[in-house]
């Protein structure tokens, strides 16, 4: 195997689970709209989060504004006003530290990345919340560019490792979800890397032709070993 010259992550569900972040916003929402719908806050954010294990994650707000006996014609507005709040919310989240202690570990030996899709505000919320830009050479969130450029694209990949100096074949992209985040950097000659989070948000999903990874790890700290660093 060639020697690899630079690791790039993606964030959501690779370096700390989404399910927290989910559940923060759950929280503000909570704070936010518990007095408008005549509930306790806590249990508000509870019954969020018992609804997010199930077929209804999609439609949690609308579940709990029905809930609250919302006339119809009033709960779309306040629906969004909640999407609102949850986007817009300042996150509580963290490094998962076997994350934050691979990070300072191999800073000295390869580049580091990472490549995040979403909002573009959302998501740099997260990585200062996450205080990546301490931790990483270089990031890229791909929304900068508007949402055609969202993985599967492969422009995010061709910036970092353009930016880093480091040709492809010495680049590895891990990711978690399986429908978007290797295609790409398959296509260039990366390695690819599944971390397989067992309460990971996106886990059912399957991939598409050529976006298998070409490894899986279930601890990120496997990452050493797998490529000798
Ligand atoms: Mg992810």
């Amino acid at each position: 195997m060639t020697s690899i010259q630079a690791i790039i992550f993606d964030v959501d569900d690779t370096l700390y689970p989404e399910r927290d972040y989910v559940f923060s916003g759950y929280r503000a929402v909570g704070a936010a709209f518990a007095d408008r719908l005549d509930v306790n806050a806590d249990e508000l954010a509870a019954r969020m989060r018992a609804l997010f294990d199930t077929p209804d994650r999609r439609r949690v707000f609308n579940a709990i504004v029905a809930d609250a006996g919302v006339a119809p014609a009033d709960a779309d507005a306040l629906v969004q006003e909640m999407v609102a709040t949850y986007r817009g919310h300042t996150p509580e989240i963290a490094l998962d530290p076997e994350a934050r202690e691979l990070l300072l570990d191999l800073h000295d030996r390869v580049a580091l990345g990472a490549i995040s899709d979403g909002y573009l505000d959302v998501q740099q919320r997260k990585v200062d919340a996450l205080e990546l830009a301490e931790l990483l050479d270089e990031i890229v969130l791909t929304d900068t560019w508007g949402r055609e450029f969202w993985k599967p694209h492969a422009r995010a990949f061709e910036e970092i490792a353009a930016r880093l100096c480091v040709a492809h074949d010495r680049c590895v992209y891990v990711g978690d979800n399986l429908a978007k985040d290797f295609v790409a950097p398959n296509q260039l000659g990366w390695q690819t890397v599944l971390l397989n989070r067992p309460d990971r948000v996106h886990g059912a999903n399957e991939a598409p032709d050529n976006g298998a990874p070409q490894h899986t790890i279930t601890l990120l700290a496997q990452l050493t070993k797998l490529f000798a660093l």
